[in-house]
């Protein structure tokens, strides 16, 4: 069959081609970013250190919040058993989530590393933000989780930013830990929560989310993730719709504290 070995040599000659163009556009990519970190250097987000998006030092620098001596039910670095807007004189504030634990304390870097990632641009944060994160929760949690979701991005945000930034961290989130990470909730239009008042959040946030579509066995434990706690209305709203929808627990994890 002369006819059917031209073809398949034609073909093969045609792949090739192909991978010699993909290996030669992946070089000329290399190149074009060593040209570029040549001419405007990678600089860390905290001290502009050239070639490192977050310098040892900075990262050292960087205000965690230990574990042992933090609000287990909000994530406030003090209140190792409840703080005092957790527990007040009328007892336990009732929360829909289980625990929450957060990563930094909010500060002037911690705040430069959270708005360079979702304003800025640095995409490339994304792994630095979930290491940070996953440092900061627990093993146990993490055994006991049976997957990971993430506070999805309003449609508003996502057109302003172009990228769900939380959807990026719980993908990298999931490498590190091995929790399957599920798309569980979309978020409905809203306002920015960050022009808003405590009251004017909580009414912002009473219909911010629905289950998507399609997910009819709900996982039984998630561990729920997003940026920053300041009220915790917003993880309060999403995690409300999960138990809404059939999940028995949510833990939430954030990577930034502000009280
Ligand atoms: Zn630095
Ligand atoms: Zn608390």
């Amino acid at each position: 069959m002369p006819g059917a070995h031209l073809r398949a040599t034609r073909e093969a000659d045609a792949l090739a081609g192909l991978r010699r163009i993909d290996r030669l556009s992946l070089a000329i990519d290399s190149i074009s970013r060593g040209l570029l970190e040549l001419a405007w250097p990678t600089r860390c987000v905290c001290c502009e250190l050239p070639h490192t998006l977050l310098c040892r030092d900075c990262d050292e620098a960087l205000p965690r919040i230990a574990a042992d001596t933090a609000c287990p039910r909000c994530g406030v670095p003090f209140g190792a058993v409840a703080c005092t807007e957790c527990w007040t004189a009328d007892g336990q504030v009732p929360r829909p989530f289980e625990s929450a634990r957060c990563a930094l304390e909010f500060n002037d870097a911690s705040a430069r590393l959270i708005l360079a990632y979702k304003d800025g641009g640095e995409r490339a944060l994304a792994p630095i933000l979930a290491r940070l994160l996953v440092e900061a929760l627990d093993s146990e949690l993490l055994e006991s989780s049976d997957c990971l979701a993430y506070v999805p991005a309003s449609s508003e945000a996502l057109r302003r930013r172009g990228f769900d930034h939380m959807e990026r961290i719980a993908s990298e989130v999931s490498a590190l830990t091995g929790l399957p990470c599920l798309d569980l909730l979309v978020a409905n239009s809203r306002l920015d929560q960050r022009e808003l008042s405590r009251e004017q959040r909580a009414e912002n946030m009473a219909e911010a989310f629905e289950l998507l579509e399609g997910v009819d066995e709900p996982p039984r434990r998630v561990l729920l993730i997003d940026d920053v706690l300041t009220t915790g209305a917003t993880l309060t709203a999403a995690t409300e719709t999960l138990l809404g929808g059939g999940v028995e627990r949510v833990d939430v994890g954030a990577i930034c504290r502000v009280w």
